[in-house]
């Protein structure tokens, strides 16, 4: 099942190039006044799903390109990436970054204010003399809460899959800083639940930059696998869910700048488009 979240934070169900509003299905759904549906709707999604299908079945279709789309989370708890996760994106970084252990595995945070709705405009700010990298990831939504969540268990934890843009300040300072601007983690174009990826190592992914495919590759090339990084996150932070969990980027890292659109697929997913503008700096004073 394809989620998304359109207009005033309504809930669909993509079906083809239009969506079913299922929004009177949604437990708690108060209206955009609060968005804590969206969170109990991820840890409750096994129980509600038969009404959700129910729903779509007679709901009507809504063209998708005369809705609104938001990032298919709300208020997530936190961002999980991880960094250092494909092999040929870690060889080109090695001429950029002085500390080697930037090169090794693990977990950051983004801030979940840094969250984009599908079609935004990424606002780079105005630092001139460093660089701004697209970098496209498969994501995954988390549906239960868990901590010290073992290997062998840990696909259970997962309510689905999207795309995140990890959008980077290249360059000295900590991750969690560079990486965390507002608009820096578009998402979407939807949530594709777990039951409909029959294989998230073995995803095609894919980013353009204008009409220039920078990045092309696919998830089997992950060094840590997706159990792999839920089990060692959730040995430091306990899982929640809505949590969002980025599971790195490939080769083929590079400047964005403003003008620019940006394109990225995964197979099983759809397509997610940006644009890029600036931030306008403060006014002097
Ligand atoms: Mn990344």
């Amino acid at each position: 099942m394809k989620l998304c979240i359109f207009n005033d934070y309504r809930v669909g169900v993509v079906d083809g190039d239009s969506l079913r509003d299922v929004t009177a299905a949604v437990p708690g759904h108060q209206g955009r006044a609060s968005s804590f549906f969206w969170v109990e709707m991820c840890r409750d999604f096994e129980q509600i799903r038969p009404t959700l299908a129910d729903a779509a079945k007679t709901a009507p279709g809504l063209p998708l390109d005369q809705v609104k789309l938001h990032a298919p989370v709300l208020n997530p708890p936190k961002i999980i990436a991880a960094a250092s996760n494909y092999s040929d994106h870690v060889t080109e970084m090695q001429s950029r970054v002085d500390m080697t252990w930037m090169l090794d595995f693990d977990i950051f945070l983004k801030a979940p204010s840094s969250v984009l709705d599908p079609f935004g405009e990424i606002r780079l700010p105005p630092v001139r003399d460093r660089e701004a990298h697209h970098e496209v990831e498969l994501a995954v939504v988390i549906g239960r809460t868990g901590a010290d969540i073992p290997e062998e268990e840990a696909l259970e934890y997962i309510l689905g899959y999207t795309i995140l843009l990890d959008i980077t300040v290249r360059g000295k300072g900590d991750r969690s800083r560079r990486k965390s601007y507002d608009t820096f983690s578009p998402i979407g174009p939807w949530l594709v639940t777990a039951d409909d990826i029959a294989d998230p190592h073995d995803l095609d992914l894919k980013l353009w930059v204008n009409e220039d495919l920078r990045q092309d590759a696919n998830t089997n090339h992950l060094l840590v696998s997706i159990p792999g990084m839920i089990s060692y996150a959730s040995s430091i932070m306990t899982l929640q869910p809505g949590d969002v969990f980025s599971t790195g980027t490939p080769a083929g890292v590079g400047p964005i700048n403003p003008g620019d659109s940006i394109r990225a697929t995964i197979e099983g997913i759809g397509t997610l488009r940006v644009s890029v503008g600036e931030r306008q700096p403060p006014l002097s004073r």
